[in-house]
């Protein structure tokens, strides 16, 4: 019944692929540059000092034990969750109008939000499509498409400037059919590392509010881009203010790097009037979707996660350890351009500190990323995104010249 007309061989998922080569090069040089995870100095990962912490007050708690978390999650993580998104003192979650549930991490909540729209926004009659940033982080596509959310793309990087290609994203936007959604990278754009200023963000605000549009906002990297939990949220608590109604996938993996933990939030948050009852109704909704895909979520990293932000002296902790990680990665891009302007590699590398958060778009191209690889044992995506958290003090200078080797 399986022949290979019906199930044919899929790709391997070329992040993942590029991880296996890596591992398998055996020179002593070799740098990974491909998957979005930080590194410390050293080149390892990096159990953040607060986690340590809270992991050894759970071990020590005797009224931890392993029963099912409820469907939406740990009400403590989830409410924590809110404010740290939306801000203590958030409207929306004074006036409980936002319904949140606890994710597999931030692709879970992504797909919970893809579900839900699939099924509760579109119907038999009017299909709306998802707008996708061009380019953008490549499981978006696959996680629409497995929900059969139609999906559409939107300008956003320009090749020529390295940063954002302001005027094609508001002309897409302006043309798209009333009612689309638009999903967009709350603050260090994935692969890009472009972001809007936020001038750019109110102006794309207007235009959704004229164009009636609905914002999907996912959030994998707030407090790890500038090291301020609120500065990465702003855009997010603008349209808030804006009175928009919104959905926001919200990922812990990075900012407390608890990746393989799986702690993330969908929340909805719905309009100003009658808010409150809305958001009841759909999150009682959302509850059956989770039901039937995962039951309930995972525990451990929530557990995690809700001590640290409950405690006062912990969050600050959390603040301080987002500081170190996002304040290193900082520190490779200033470095990184002064070394490629020192040899005077061709080019301009004024976007490398420009961009923002866990990754930097080079604009190498293909035929450079393949000879990096080849020559020097530099392994990044094709699309000559490198993950910056890769670079340290011992290889920034071997990385740097193999760049302008490859360049000139
Ligand atoms: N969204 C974006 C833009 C990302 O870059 C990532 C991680 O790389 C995610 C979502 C989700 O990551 P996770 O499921 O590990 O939280």
């Amino acid at each position: 019944a399986f022949s290979a007309d019906v199930v044919p061989q899929a790709p391997e998922d070329p992040l993942f692929g590029l991880m296996a080569a890596y591992r398998a090069d055996n020179d002593k040089n070799k740098v990974d540059l491909g998957i979005g995870a930080y590194r410390g100095d050293d080149a390892k990962p990096w159990v953040l000092p607060v986690v340590k912490k809270a992991e050894e007050i759970l071990r020590n708690d005797p009224n931890i034990n392993h029963e099912y978390l409820p469907i939406a999650g740990l009400p403590d993580f989830t409410s924590a969750s809110q404010k740290v998104i939306l801000g203590a003192d958030s409207s929306a979650i004074q006036e409980k109008r936002i319904t949140s549930l606890q994710t597999i991490s931030g692709t879970g909540a992504v797909h919970l939000g893809a579900l839900f729209l699939t099924k509760f926004y579109n119907t038999s009659s009017q299909k709306y499509s998802i707008y996708l940033s061009a380019p953008t982080w490549a499981n978006h596509n696959q996680i629409m498409s497995n929900v059969n959310l139609p999906t559409t793309t939107y300008p956003y990087f320009s090749a020529n400037t390295k940063g954002l290609d302001f005027d094609g994203m508001l002309s897409a936007l302006q043309e798209a059919p009333e009612k689309s959604i638009i999903l967009l990278h709350a603050c260090a754009h994935n692969p890009t590392g472009v972001d809007p200023t936020d001038e750019q963000w109110k102006e794309i605000a207007k235009v959704m509010k004229q164009r009636h549009l609905f914002p999907f906002f996912d959030c994998a990297y707030q407090g790890f881009a500038s090291g301020d939990l609120n500065r990465d949220a702003w855009a997010i608590r603008y349209f808030i203010d804006q009175g928009f109604e919104l959905c926001i996938a919200q990922s812990y993996a990075k900012n407390f790097g608890l990746y393989g933990e799986r702690a993330g939030c969908f929340h909805f948050i719905a309009a100003p009037n009658d808010g409150a009852e809305t958001a009841k109704r759909v999150g009682s909704q959302l509850a059956i979707l989770q039901r039937s895909e995962i039951s309930n979520p995972p525990a451990y990293g929530a557990r995690i996660a809700s001590l640290v932000l409950n405690d006062p002296k912990l969050f600050a902790e959390w603040e301080a350890n987002l500081k170190t990680m996002s304040g290193r990665i900082m520190d490779m891009r200033h470095a990184l351009r002064s070394k490629l302007e020192e040899m005077e590699t061709p080019g301009s590398w004024k976007h490398i500190t420009e961009q923002i958060g866990m990754f930097s778009f080079t604009g190498l191209n293909e035929k450079q990323v393949a000879k990096l690889k080849e020559e020097s044992h530099v392994y990044m995506t094709k699309n000559g995104r490198i993950s910056m958290a890769g670079l340290n003090t011992r290889n920034i200078d071997y990385f740097a010249k193999a760049v302008d080797k490859v360049v000139r």
